[in-house]
């Protein structure tokens, strides 16, 4: 709801002496309100200044209409009043409103008379009800204006005569003050009758004294701004006694007090204001003084202040939360506290109002509300999310224990819920790998995962409850929360088929080989005698061409050999036997193979092996693969005349071995293929013919399966160096089938 309208000064008519008729008009959007209600009107720069500032209440006298708002202003001579008067035409100001409400509305006032009684510029309120006044609104009873003059003006004659005409209104009007034996009221049946009195203090006291004697009770009248004087209410000379003692323990306490406080009269007229009501309204205490609460409440609907002055009138307090609004437009949140002010002879004399501003809290109860609400959504949405995935997900906190499992994980283990939930993961779901061997809890990919904070990836054999296995492709990911683990989330799916598959991939690739090896070999012996002459001398061009033969024949042969490592290896079939080798002694062999290949680009390969180095358990055949896969690169890939370095050195408790050249180097943006099978870089490929992108893999592989790490680093055009490392306690056993090369 919009409570800010931007107007324009639009005219003023005077429709008595001092008064004026002020019409403003809207600027933008739709200004809706119901007859009775008022608006606080804002000058922005006051011509003439006012100590009670730049803000005023008017009731609204027009009738309703969207785009224009009428108000009746009496010309006090106050600054403000000035200020407003001398407005010229388009000149902006600002409408707060509407407020209040309408009271003509409510059942038991329309089933009886109504009598409004209003004086001069006071009629406003009752002009706006009475301009829409169809003549029904009252079910047969009667409607009556008193209108009071001081000097027998009657402003909107011709109006009221009109409404008289139509029967709608009966008018009387009067000079001077409220006298009874004037009044039309002999004639009405008084015990069913509403009074809305609105004027100054003086006329609405003398009007209810007049009324009264006559027997209206007063809740039979409503008021306007004024209320009669009562003597049991506060007055402003009570409260000077008070504040003037500025040493009086009592008032200092109310005023420095961080409480909102404010203290009115029974009427709800502020008689007194703290410093923290000044700071929390936004109002000056001069602008306070005088007003009512209403000018920074009034927004909490009808039925709220209706309960309010019920619990008030009757000497109770009321407690509770309430939105109010700043001077500046602000809302904010308050508890609130309402006592009346009670004497010793038990009579009302006011209230006291003490508000404690929680905008802050509320602010931050409905950031934790709404922060709340997100979080259970995506909790939600998490549970949806793990409940619908194909994959087993199982969460463990710190100790191994199981937190969580997923449907898929429940019916993919065979356990049920409960027999996963809170207990030690790794004891209930048991491993194997693929020589039928457990796997000892230490090394299942969570327990590492839980002891080392890293992510890790695995392939085990998982046992189901049922005593079958299936293999499982598994992820386990640490959680961590504020830089500390809380547990894994482990991830796995039935690999099974792919395994199968890939093992007859490996196995067909190795079947393939060994059939293709034959009849390569009787190719490679049929050459050889072509071109030793055993069919007779060849001319030389014959010659030339069956090299060419051969040599194609040789790359084929190398294919293949390599083609069935691979598979030997991947098929996790290959022997390992480690035996004491004394590096030097390795290499150096390795370097006497390499002899005719440094010749051919008149290269150089230095090796520096670390003195004193103790033997280390290797398989040759496994160890040397990887350093002549390592050295031939280094070879193939760099230009004539160029230096291979080649170090073996210890390093903590690891052997470290690096191969460094000046070569070619490989793309910066190929770095993650480098060994994966078949890759060879892009940038020698036209360069370097012969090669099948498959050492590197082999290499890889032979240093992992070791427990070893291999890496690289190169720059194009500059070199390259690979790196290796290998425990220095060796190689482990493994009882295979096959051996590399054979
Ligand atoms: P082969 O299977 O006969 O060894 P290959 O040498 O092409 O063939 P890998 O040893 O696996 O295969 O090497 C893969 C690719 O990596 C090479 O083709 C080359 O592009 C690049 N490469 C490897 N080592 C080096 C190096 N030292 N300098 C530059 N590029 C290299
Ligand atoms: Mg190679």
């Amino acid at each position: 709801m919009q409570y800010f309208f931007d107007v324009e000064f639009l005219e003023k008519k005077q429709i008595g002496k001092d008064i004026y008729e002020v019409i403003l008009s809207l600027q933008k959007g739709e200004f809706h309100f119901k007859p009775g209600q008022y608006i606080w009107l804002t000058i922005p720069k006051l011509t003439f200044t006012d100590a009670k500032g730049n803000r005023r209440a008017f009731s609204i006298s027009s009738v309703p209409d969207k785009n224009r708002i009428s108000l009746i202003v009496k010309d006090t001579k106050s600054g403000y009043k000035n200020s407003l008067l001398n407005l010229n035409k388009g000149e902006k100001l600002q409408v707060a409103g509407p407020f209040g409400s309408s009271f003509i509305l409510e059942d038991k006032v329309l089933k009886s008379n109504i009598v409004f009684i209003a004086k001069q510029e006071c009629i406003a309120p009752f002009l706006s009800i009475l301009r829409c006044a169809t003549g029904k609104e009252t079910e047969g009873k009667q409607l009556f204006l008193l209108f009071f003059t001081t000097d027998g003006e009657i402003f909107y004659k011709e109006e009221f005569e009109n409404l008289e005409s139509q029967n709608i209104l009966k008018l009387t009007t009067f000079s001077g003050n409220f006298s009874y034996q004037n009044s039309v009221l002999e004639k009405i049946n008084l015990a069913e009758t509403f009074f809305f009195i609105n004027g100054d203090q003086l006329f609405v006291s003398e009007t209810v004294k007049a009324l009264t004697s006559k027997g209206v009770k007063k809740e039979a009248m409503v008021f306007g701004e004024n209320y009669p004087v009562d003597e049991n209410n506060l007055s402003p000379l009570d409260i000077e006694k008070f504040v003037s003692d500025k040493n009086n323990l009592g008032f200092l306490a109310i005023e420095q007090s961080n409480h909102h406080i404010t203290i009115t009269d029974v009427n709800g007229i502020i008689l007194f204001a703290n410093d923290a009501a000044q700071n929390i309204t936004g109002y000056t205490k001069t602008e306070l003084l005088g007003n009512t609460p209403r000018l920074w409440g009034g927004i909490m609907g009808k039925d709220f202040y209706k309960n309010l002055w019920e619990r008030l009138k009757n000497g109770k307090s009321f407690i509770g939360q309430m939105t109010n609004r700043r001077k500046n437009g602000q809302p904010y949140h308050t508890i609130s506290n309402i006592a009346p002010i009670i004497n010793k002879e038990g009579s009302v004399k006011g209230f006291i109002d003490t508000e404690e501003d929680i905008t802050q809290q509320v602010f931050f109860e409905e950031h934790l509300r709404l922060k709340n609400i997100t979080i259970e959504q995506e909790h939600q949405r998490a549970n949806a999310l793990l409940e619908s995935l194909g994959e087993g997900v199982i969460a463990i906190d710190l100790n191994g224990i199981v937190q969580n499992a997923n449907p898929t994980a429940v019916s993919m283990l065979g356990f049920t819920e409960d027999e996963l939930l809170g207990k030690p993961f790794a004891d209930i779901v048991k491993a194997e790998n693929d020589s039928g061997h457990i796997i000892p809890k230490e090394e299942r990919g969570v327990t590492k995962a839980l002891t080392t904070g890293k992510k890790t990836q695995t392939i085990h054999n998982y046992i189901r409850k049922d005593g079958s296995k299936f293999a499982a492709g598994i992820i386990s990911s640490p959680i961590i929360v504020d830089n500390s683990l809380q547990g894994i989330i482990t991830v796995f799916r039935d690999v099974t088929k792919e395994e199968e598959i890939d093992r007859a991939k490996t196995e067909f690739i190795s079947l393939a080989s060994h059939q293709l090896r034959t009849p390569l070999s009787a190719v490679k012996w049929f050459l050889g005698m072509l071109l030793g002459g055993d069919a007779g001398k060849l001319t030389p061009e014959q010659n030339e061409m069956m090299r060419n033969v051969y040599k194609s024949n040789e790359r084929m042969i190398d294919l293949v050999n390599s083609l069935l490592n691979v598979s030997r290896i991947e098929s996790g079939r290959i022997i390992v036997d480690p035996v004491p080798t004394d590096m030097k002694e390795l290499l150096d062999g390795i370097k006497q193979d390499l002899f005719v290949k440094l010749g051919e680009k008149n290269q150089k390969l230095t090796i520096s092996i670390e003195e004193n180095l103790p033997k280390i358990n290797l398989d040759p055949l496994l160890i040397r693969q990887v350093y002549i896969n390592l050295l031939t690169n280094a070879l193939k890939y760099s230009p004539e005349n160029t230096e291979i370095i080649l170090s073996v050195a210890k390093q903590g408790d690891g052997l470290l071995s690096f191969v460094k050249d000046k070569g070619y180097g490989i793309p910066i943006k190929e770095k993650d293929k480098v060994f994966t099978k078949l890759y060879r870089g892009e940038n020698v490929v036209t360069k370097v013919t012969d090669g099948n992108g498959l050492g590197l893999y082999l290499a890889k592989q032979i240093i992992e399966s070791s427990k070893g790490k291999i890496w690289f680093d190169s720059e194009e055009n500059k070199g390259t160096t690979f790196w290796f490392t290998l425990p220095i306690s060796g190689m482990q056993k493994k009882e295979g089938e096959v051996k590399l090369n054979s």
